[in-house]
């Protein structure tokens, strides 16, 4: 269209040139005849066209200028049309208005393209950078995250999935899978029931599948998600495998925690039936026999309500409604309390007990019954944890505005990578020698919960086989919060 246009204009003034310059020289030359006088020289009509030939001459060099810049924006703009859209390849022309106006319209069409393709470049960038920090999260994820097809043909693993699908391929390897074959292979023991039905519908799914009779053995949670937005062609799944070995532990010591409870409750309340009624049948009891069944009964209403007071500490640690009352009282009496306390149990495993309590140790503001409370779980715990004939060693210092107080022990220890998971409620370590003992996980939460509560801190310090060292920190007086 526009090369139509061009040649059309350039016939055009092509033939204007023509008609003026004929023209011109015509009026030349009538002009001359007119005027003729024989006297004039005959070189005024040679003048005159010669002129006219000139203006001619000047008229169509400034027209084929401008048809020149016509013709190049043409050609350029026929090469530019036929050769795709890199505007770098498009010439600027050399000079004249014409080329000008040209050239600064090239100019900016390449400021823009270039804009563009900065744009564009840059949103790929991110795009890429995008995608790589999806894949290393993913990668990085502590849970197992699988893609299948419904069919459970595996598209995507991650390296959490193929370490607790208990795989040793390469996740490059198990893409391609059936994720059916990969557990049953895993030999889950309870696969038959767990995983029947596994791939039918599209609804969330969850089981539990367990590696071996016992929790110990491990617990792992399956979750089945359909693929977002493939949720009525059924397309796909996405998968979730989670490590759920602590949170069943934890389970069961909560209900073994509940059933011992009640045990515990039903004793002391049955021996103080029998000897209360025992007291009121029996006829001339002899008054020495009489005190004995009246302390007895004592004692037990005593266990009774130490058991109810720990129940209640530990409801109120569930429900993280803990409070305490504070008063100030002597450190070093306290301390000799807890020690006449444990000593039984000291001497009947025939452990080794040192104390070295600093004499200017002073009195502080806290709560006495949970302090002592406490520390008898720690003390409790380093007899517990600790073999026949090992050491128990208590030390307490005051340490600027603050008491420090530490249990000490030779015993089992506890491995490093666990360190920081048994001030969880109802957490117990996997060690075995762990689970011939009894506990329910909630002794060190108790204590660091009292520790809280009063600006203070616990911590620990351990080696597997060699002991291990609880130490309280408690600030002399706090403000209450
Ligand atoms: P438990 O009733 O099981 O003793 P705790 O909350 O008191 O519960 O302790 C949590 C876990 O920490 C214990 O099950 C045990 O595995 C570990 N633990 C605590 N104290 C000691 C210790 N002195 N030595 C070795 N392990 C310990």
């Amino acid at each position: 269209m526009i090369a139509a246009r061009t040649s059309y204009l350039q016939r055009e003034v092509l033939l204007t040139s023509l008609i003026l310059g004929s023209t011109l020289f015509s009026l030349g030359f009538i002009i001359s005849q007119f005027s003729y006088d024989a006297s004039a020289p005959s070189y005024r009509v040679l003048a005159l066209t010669i002129a006219t030939g000139l203006l001619v001459i000047v008229g169509t060099g400034r027209m084929r200028k401008s048809l020149c810049s016509v013709d190049a924006i043409q050609s350029r703009l026929r090469s530019f049309a036929q050769s795709a859209d890199t505007m770098d390849m498009v010439p600027m022309l050399e000079n004249g208005p014409v080329a000008t106006g040209w050239n600064r319209i090239i100019e900016k069409l390449q400021a823009h393209t270039q804009e563009q393709s900065i744009e564009r470049r840059i949103a790929q960038a991110a795009g890429d950078r995008g995608a790589e920090r999806y894949a290393r999260a993913l990668r990085s994820l502590s849970d197992g995250l699988a893609i299948s097809d419904r069919f459970g043909r595996l598209s995507y693993v991650n390296p959490a999935w193929t370490r607790l699908a208990g795989s040793t391929n390469a996740e490059t390897d198990i893409v391609g899978q059936s994720l059916v074959d990969l557990f049953a292979a895993r030999g889950f023991d309870n696969w038959q029931e767990a995983g029947s039905g596994i791939l039918e519908g599209t609804r969330p799914l969850r089981v539990e599948l367990r590696c071996g009779q016992h929790s110990a053995d491990g617990v792992l949670q399956l979750a089945r998600l359909p693929l977002e937005g493939r949720v009525q062609e059924n397309e796909g799944y996405v998968w979730t495998l989670r490590d759920v070995t602590q949170n069943s532990l934890a389970n069961e010591a909560h209900e073994q925690f509940l059933a011992s409870a009640t045990h515990e409750l039903r004793t002391p309340l049955t021996n103080i039936k029998a000897y209360s009624e025992s007291l009121i049948d029996m006829e001339n009891i002899a008054p020495a026999q009489q005190k004995e069944f009246f302390n007895v009964i004592h004692s037990e209403a005593e266990r009774l309500s130490r058991l109810l007071n720990e129940l209640l500490d530990i409801q109120q640690l569930e429900a993280g409604s803990m409070t305490i009352s504070t008063a100030t009282f002597d450190v070093q009496r306290m301390l000799q309390e807890i020690q006449e306390h444990i000593l039984p149990l000291v001497e009947k495993k025939q452990l080794k007990l040192i104390c070295r309590v600093a004499p200017d140790i002073k009195s502080i503001q806290a709560d006495k019954e949970k302090i002592i409370s406490c520390l008898v779980n720690l003390l409790g715990n380093a007899i517990k944890y600790t073999p026949e004939h090992g050491e128990i060693r208590l030390f307490a210092e005051q340490v600027d505005t603050a008491v420090s107080i530490s249990v000490e022990d030779t015993g089992i220890g506890i491995a490093e990578e666990e360190q920081t998971k048994i001030f969880d409620r109802f957490y117990r370590c996997q060690d075995e020698r762990v689970n011939e003992i009894e506990g329910n996980g909630l002794g060190l939460a108790f204590a660091m919960e009292v520790a809280r509560l009063h600006q203070g801190e616990l911590k620990v310090e351990s080696r597997l086989n060699f002991g291990s060292r609880f130490t309280l920190r408690l600030p002399l007086s706090h403000k209450l919060s």
